[in-house]
């Protein structure tokens, strides 16, 4: 049996309006999630269909994908982006009803962290926030001498499973994720209960933008010569 070649939406051929998962008459390119993987489209819906608050989550964000654009003036027919990203978390959790909200962030973003909590609780939010170094654990407990540190002495490690679990035991309705590192973001996800959205994600170098490295042409040395 030939095996089934790796779902490759990222590398689409087609313009967006001719793709099989934009329209009933597009077109379904060699490795298209939408024609190899028919039974995993049909579970996800059913997913939602046998659970009426799953449900419920989709469709207000759905609503709040929405609500995030505008008619452009210039075109009736395009849609301008009218809301930054905080707004559209403080809306879909308004519209969800969540009144308790975690926030798990990195101690390198504590400015940032304390900024958005001020703004949360202006919204009648309630919020439990965990930084990243919460226990003051010593990364030795990891098997790092100082050679792995950053710098020397106690170097309290990262401890996203005790962020992920503190935040559990506080009930929160809705967990944001603020600047967690590669890695450590995974283990907070892994042990998180409550559903969680991104605010923002960590890179040092670039502002917390991570694709600046892919609009710019400083970065092209990140590219090695591939067959695409
Ligand atoms: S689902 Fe198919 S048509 Fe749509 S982006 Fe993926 S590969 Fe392209």
């Amino acid at each position: 049996m030939k095996e089934k070649c790796a779902a490759n939406c990222a590398l689409c051929p087609y313009p967006e309006p001719e793709r099989i998962c934009r329209s009933e008459t597009g077109k379904a390119p060699e490795g298209c999630s939408t024609a190899l993987y028919p039974a995993e489209n049909e579970s996800a819906c059913a997913a939602l269909r046998d659970d009426r608050e799953l449900m419920r989550f989709a469709r207000e964000a759905a609503l709040q994908e929405k609500a995030c654009y505008a008619p452009s003036p210039y075109d009736g027919n395009a849609r301008q982006p009218v809301k930054p990203r905080i707004m559209e978390i403080i809306e879909f959790a308004q519209r969800m009803g969540y009144r308790k909200l975690g926030l798990a962030f990195c101690l390198g973003l504590r400015t940032e962290a304390r900024d958005l909590c001020r703004i949360l609780l202006s919204h009648g939010f309630e919020i439990a926030s965990v930084c990243c170094k919460v226990g003051r654990v010593d990364k030795s407990f990891l098997g790092l001498g100082a050679e792995d540190k950053i710098f020397p002495g106690l170097e309290p490690m990262c401890n996203p499973i005790a962020q992920a679990k503190i935040l559990n035991e506080e009930n929160c309705d809705f967990v944001l994720m603020l600047g967690l590192c590669v890695g450590h973001d995974s283990l907070f996800l892994k042990y998180v209960e409550a559903p969680v959205t991104v605010v923002a994600v960590k890179d040092r170098l670039l502002g917390h933008a991570p694709l600046n490295a892919l609009y710019s042409g400083y970065y092209r040395f990140l590219k090695k010569e591939v067959d695409t």
